[in-house]
């Protein structure tokens, strides 16, 4: 079956888009959004237009306002991670927080939860907070952070992210950025630091030193899970949050 153009244009506005083999092959590849070939029909029949709904690729994640952007990432099938997820992991915290943390990957825990660090890495990234006199629970903007994840979906067996599923997963994290603006940015572990700093030196190379993500300052260190294993670094992330500290404080 055909559609009309006006059939098209309703279907837009209620946020589908029609694919065809033929629009896929003459669209432009949209830099910033997750590619919908988890949903694209395998062996291509191109008489037959197939209704996809939206995720990240409709629209651009990058207008996103909070309620599209957290559907998207709810529905989102860009990559593998969809197939085997009990629950996304949009983030969690205030929308307007001068802190935003920025860890890896879901675990089993937040699988289950739907909430970012609520396994045994969570908690201590609580108390790591707590002595810095933040929150992620219900509190003013300068004391609640909002904590988010490089991925939305867990790896499998909590293995480490793999560049696709990276690649398709940044734009909701880089939209969650833009819409909270946060004052500072801590990116604990190296795929944060690689999402956001394009770089693969190690942490300890990165950390102890301020850098920016598009003019936020950024303050690298070490993930709460590799801290439970290497107590003696925990010294070293004290010191990483009183830089982050630092940094809130002079506003
Ligand atoms: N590790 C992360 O990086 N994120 C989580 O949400 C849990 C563990």
């Amino acid at each position: 079956m055909g559609w009309t153009e006006r059939q098209r244009q309703m279907l837009a506005e209620m946020g589908l888009r029609v694919w065809t083999p033929e629009a896929e092959a003459a669209a432009p590849v949209a830099a910033e959004a997750p590619a919908p070939e988890a949903r694209a029909p395998q062996a291509a029949v191109p008489s037959v237009p197939v209704v996809v709904a939206p995720p990240a690729a409709l629209g651009g994640v990058a207008q996103m306002d909070w309620p599209a952007l957290r559907a998207a990432v709810a529905a989102c099938e860009a990559c593998r991670l969809c197939e085997g997820r009990r629950n996304t992991v949009f983030g969690v915290g205030n929308e307007q927080a001068h802190l935003m943390v920025v860890g890896e990957a879901p675990g089993e825990q937040e699988d289950r939860k739907g909430e970012p660090f609520v396994g045994p890495a969570g908690h201590l990234l609580d108390s790591m907070l707590r002595a810095l006199n933040l929150t992620r629970e219900e509190a003013e903007p300068a004391r609640q952070v909002f904590i988010a994840n490089t991925l939305k979906c867990r790896p499998p067996g909590n293995r480490n992210p793999e560049p696709d599923e990276m690649v398709k997963c940044e734009p909701f994290l880089k939209r969650q950025l833009a819409l909270v603006k946060p004052r500072a940015i801590l990116a604990m572990g190296r795929f944060a630091v690689q999402a956001l700093l394009r770089s693969s030196e190690p942490i300890g190379r990165l950390r102890g030193r301020v850098h920016t993500y598009e003019g936020v300052p950024l303050v690298v260190t070490y993930h709460p899970a590799y801290l439970l294993r290497n107590l003696p670094d925990k010294a070293k992330a004290w010191e990483d949050l009183c830089l982050v500290a630092g940094v809130l404080e002079r506003g």
